[in-house]
This record gives structure tokens, sequence and C-alpha cells, in this order.
């Protein structure tokens, strides 16, 4: 190693101590300076190399300050999570050992934690014993995996094989999916060769929950497509009734659980996925909930060979072993070692970190929202989980508040629309987040609300 490449890390490390000292009196949201600055990136591709310090430090200098404060306390847009010290680390010696989570044969060290951490996530979310996990990068893939899996085993029973003579001839498959679906599953299924038009929309009651007594028709060629947390709403289906009826038809289920799959490793929130081991397939992510960082998404199916045999890839290079090749559970080949940093995280947390981090991230967005409902805020739906969304009296209002809070520098919060009127959406997902950082952000909307009410 030389002495540049070593001063070249070592120049990183303050970059990240800085910036990690700095995170608290950080705007959740660069402002219009801080963007104007980017500009400095626009330069025609240079011609010859420069100075890795010199890269680094316009990276920190202008590129940091271009960031959104995620890993700090009070950003609550979307549902993107925060990260851990420990997942933070993870990745930082994963990065050095650069692995490919390909092949056994590539990493032994990613193969053996990918298989740990498969039995550990079995153990943690209650899960059926033979179900097989693959690591990818987010819920969308994760959904792409799990709903191909899904797609080919439901035609492989009507005696078609989809891999071999594609979709144009295929036969029929019912698809019914949550009509509040996440836009990833649209997706998916676009991708899967099947249309908006042939999916079967289940009707959902004021919160978004699929109403089981509107539930259309399932049979054994059913793929129905559920959720566990609804990413406006925060509303779970009922998945121990929608399960029971989809065993007795012999219907695929497929929960998209992407932030709301953790309920089940809490005590105190596991009620909200109750009967889900009675699920089919399953995508979840650990860099939501979690904590652990991007990317790290996770497709769980319980019949491991509709997963590998729908994953399947072939090549006379690829040399698959005894042991555990990760590949085989994704679309993707090369992959970054995930499972280096999910096994980090799971090992420290531990069954009661992990459970801790659920609860408290719940107990922060009550007192969130008991907070602005004392404010004046109307708060939408009960808060199950760890999001809700709120309004104000009239919905210009709420978009002035809207825009005064992501300006405000303090919190910065989403936006969306509920029964076709503008809400505020706020999803407390980092285990950084303090009740002070809530008092400060609740103050926020005070003050939004009232600068919004004199525009
Ligand atoms: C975030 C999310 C997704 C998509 O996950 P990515 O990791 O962003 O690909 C899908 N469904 C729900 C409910 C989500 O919250």
């Amino acid at each position: 190693m030389t002495e540049e490449y070593k001063k070249l890390l070592r120049q990183v490390l303050c970059y990240t101590e800085s910036y990690l000292e700095n995170i608290s009196q950080t705007s959740p949201f660069p402002d219009q300076n801080c963007i104007d600055e980017l500009k400095r990136f626009h330069e025609s591709l240079p011609i010859t190399p420069s100075d890795p310090m010199e890269v680094m430090e316009l990276l920190n200098q202008i590129g940091g300050k271009g960031t959104t404060a995620q890993i700090g306390g009070r950003y609550f847009g979307f549902v993107n999570g925060g990260l851990l010290p420990v997942s933070h680390a993870a990745q930082w010696l994963t990065d050095t050992w650069n692995q490919n989570s390909a092949l056994y044969l590539m990493s032994p060290i990613a193969s053996v934690l990918e298989q740990i951490c498969e039995q550990w996530l079995i153990e943690l979310l209650n899960l059926d014993i033979n179900t097989a996990a693959g690591l990818v990068t987010g819920s969308s893939n994760a959904i792409i995996c799990a709903l191909t899996a899904a797609r080919n085993h439901i035609l492989r029973k009507q005696g078609y094989d989809v891999v071999e003579h594609g979709m144009r001839g295929a036969p029929p498959i019912r698809i019914i999916v949550n009509e509040q679906a996440h836009s990833s599953i649209w997706s998916a299924l676009s991708i899967l060769g099947i249309g908006k038009q042939e999916v079967i929309a289940a009707p959902v009651d004021g919160r978004g929950s699929i109403c089981v007594e509107k539930l259309p028709m399932l049979n054994e060629n059913t793929l129905l497509i559920i959720q566990a947390g609804n990413v406006t709403g925060g509303a779970f289906d009922p998945i121990d009734q929608l399960c029971d009826q989809s065993n007795l038809a012999k219907t695929w289920v497929h929960i998209d659980g992407a932030f709301g799959l953790w309920a089940a490793a809490s005590r105190k929130y596991k009620k909200l996925v109750t009967g889900l081991e009675k699920a089919d397939s399953y995508s979840v992510d650990c860099h939501k909930t979690l904590n652990a960082g991007y990317d790290c998404g996770i497709v769980l199916c319980k019949n491991r060979k509709a997963l590998m045999d729908a994953m399947h890839a072939t090549g006379s290079y690829i040399q698959y072993s005894k042991n555990r090749d990760g590949m085989l559970y994704t679309t993707e080949m090369s992959r970054r070692a995930r499972s280096v940093v999910l096994w980090a995280t799971l090992k420290q947390l531990g069954r009661s970190g992990v459970e801790n981090l659920i609860d408290a991230l719940g107990e922060k967005a009550e007192y969130f929202a008991n907070g602005l409902e004392k404010a004046g805020f109307v708060i939408i739906n009960p808060v199950s989980f760890n999001q809700f969304i709120c309004k104000c009296n009239s919905p210009e209002l709420t978009q002035k508040v809207l825009g005064n809070i992501q300006n405000s520098g303090v919190c910065w919060c989403s936006g969306g629309k509920w029964d076709n009127e503008p809400i505020i959406r706020v999803s407390v997902c980092s285990h950084a987040t303090t009740f002070g950082d809530i008092d400060k952000s609740i103050s926020a909307f005070v003050s939004a609300l009232k600068s919004s009410n004199i525009q």
C-alpha cells in the first residue's frame, strides 16, 4: 500500500468525521447556495488523470453540501432509513474487500454470511424454516424476483413452461393487487409482461387496507399481492385472513413489506403482520426500518425451488459449488457483498436490538403525531407503525405549509396525495431521531403553519 493511498483514506476518514460531527446542525435539505454550487461539477470529461486527493476534496467540499442529511435526526422524507454505526463500518470494510458475491468461489465470506443471514431472518421474522432469501438492491428488485417465481410457478402448475415458451401463448393468471399498491409492483408486473388492464384491483378501506369481504374471487391460478405497510398511509393489509383464504384456494400470496415486514421482529408490533408465515413470498428492505444503509433489499420465498428455477442462469464459465452461490436467488450476478453488512447489523443488534430500534421508531412516530394534533394539524389515519400522514384545514394551506417545512432548514418531509388531496407524509425512519429532534420539528411545523396563514 502506498503512502498516497493511506493518506487518501485517512483524508476521507477526516471528511467523514467532520460530516458526522456537524450533522445535527446541518439543514436536512441543502439550501439554494449549496445547490447552486453543484454547478461546479458540470465540466467536460477530463482528458487526463488528476490527483485523487483533489478529486476527494472537491467531492467533500461541494458534494457533501449537496447531500440531504438523511443520517441526521430530522429527515422524515419518503421512507429513507438512517444508518447505524456498525452498518456504516461494515460497508467500509466490505468496500475495501471489494467482493463479488455472485458465487461461493468469488467470495467464501460473502457466501457463508449470506447463508447465516438467511437463517437469522427466518428466526427473526418467524418465517417458514425452508424460506430462501436473495440479497438484492432493494424492494423493487426483490418484487421482480418474487413475482417472477410466482408467475412461473402458477404457469407451470398449468403445464406451461414460460421460460421456454414466453408469455404470448401463456394461459391466463389472475392477478389481484391492493388498489393502492406501491408503484414498484406495477413496474414489476409490466416487466413480467403483465399489463395494468389484466390486473384486478382489491378494494381498500379508508385507511388503504384491503377489505376482506370485498376481495375478488381467488383460485389456484391467482397471484395475490398485498402489503405490510402502505407507503403513504402506513396501513397494513389483514394478512392473516387474506392468507387463510389464499391457502384454501391454493393462491400464491406475495407481501410487499419494504418497511413494514420488520414489525414481525417486535413483540409490540407483530400483531400488524399476524399470519405472515402463511404467505408464499416477501420483499423487504434493510436500508429502511433496519437502518443498514443502501443498498440492501431481500427477496424471501417459501418455495426455494420456485425462486431458484425462476432466477436460474447458466454459462460454461459459471462454476457452481456445493456451497451457497448467492446469484441463484436473484436476477443479479455480480453483486456487492450485502450479506457482510446485513450480518454485521444483525450480529451487533441481536434480537432485542432490532426490536428496540423498531419500537423506538414507532413510539417517536406516535409522539410526533400527538404533538402535531395538539398544534392543530389533522392526523389522517391512526398511527400504526413508523409513519403517518397529516394535513391542514384546506388543500391550499397544506401545500403551502409543506413548502415552508421543506424550506425550514429544521426538518424535511415529503408530500403526497390521499383521497385526491395534498398531504404531508412523516416517516420516522432513523435510529438517530431523538425526542428533542421531534420537538424541534413540531415547532418547525407550527412556524410553517403560522407563516402560511399570513402569506
Ligand atoms: C420503498 C418501497 C418500495 C420500493 O423499494 P426500493 O427499495 O426503493 O426499491 C416498495 N414498496 C414499498 C411499500 C416501499 O415502501
